[in-house]
């Protein structure tokens, strides 16, 4: 099974539910359709309108966050996992580089990720180096801490999804290559395999995918689908990805 997942990021009002819909089309058509899962993670206002619309549908609705606190409580524009999966979405990312930015430390994330398995959402587990770690070759002690000092054998394997994000690539137009690349997808899934105790763990590449490039990651086996983000915030750029990867 591979996946596809839009992360829109600060885009989208209600009637951007046309783009989902013509994906949603695409994909009834699409002869490979059993081979992949489509999900898109919008913004929270548009969660509860878009899962309802999709509820028996093929796309599936996440969030791009959630808070590390369950249920209700007084922290002032924070959604907790709860409240999310209240309105219907099933997943939710978690430890997105904008977020870690904004201050999400190893400690903040664990309560999240357990939360969110809690509240039954799958968690899409983002990870990755930045420029620096890259350059001082630090990117495999890097991904392990992240992926140690967060993910527990405890948690429920089945419902995690480890999206590799290398830092530098996102938004930037830059990949890694295939080598570096593959290399560092299996040792993630080597690292899982210790650390969740899972045969067979989901991980993801995201960073600059899009319909041109996307070739390129399939030759990897190892990766199992793709976070996107710029190219999400279009039905057709989004599609194309799809199509160009089954070509
Ligand atoms: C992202 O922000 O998760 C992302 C992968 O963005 P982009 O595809 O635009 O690099």
């Amino acid at each position: 099974m591979r996946y596809f997942i839009g992360n829109w990021k600060m885009f989208g009002v209600p009637k951007s539910i046309n783009m989902l819909k013509k994906i949603n089309t695409f994909y009834l058509k699409d002869k490979n359709r059993k081979k992949y899962r489509v999900i898109i993670t919008p913004p929270y206002t548009l969660l509860e309108s878009y899962a309802k619309f999709f509820k028996n549908k093929k796309i599936s609705i996440g969030s791009q966050n959630c808070y590390q606190k369950d249920q209700f409580s007084s922290d002032t524009g924070a959604i907790s996992p709860y409240m999310i999966r209240s309105v219907g979405a099933k997943y939710t990312l978690v430890g997105h580089s904008d977020n870690r930015n904004d201050g999400d430390t190893n400690e903040i994330l664990k309560s999240k990720v357990e939360l969110a398995l809690k509240n039954n959402l799958v968690v899409v587990f983002c990870i990755g180096e930045n420029k620096k770690d890259k350059k001082n070759k630090k990117t495999f002690s890097v991904l392990k801490n992240q992926l140690l000092k967060v993910l527990d054998k405890r948690f429920q394997k089945n419902k995690i999804i480890v999206a590799y994000e290398p830092i530098w690539s996102i938004g930037t137009g830059k990949i890694p290559t295939k080598v570096e690349l593959e290399k560092t997808v299996i040792f993630i899934k080597k690292v899982l395999k210790v650390v969740l105790k899972k045969n067979s763990p989901v991980v993801l590449y995201g960073g600059s995918v899009d319909g041109s490039n996307v070739q390129l990651f399939k030759e990897i086996k190892e990766i199992d689908g793709f976070l996107i983000g710029g190219a999400s915030k279009s039905s057709k750029k989004f599609i194309d990805i799809i199509k160009n990867y089954y070509r």
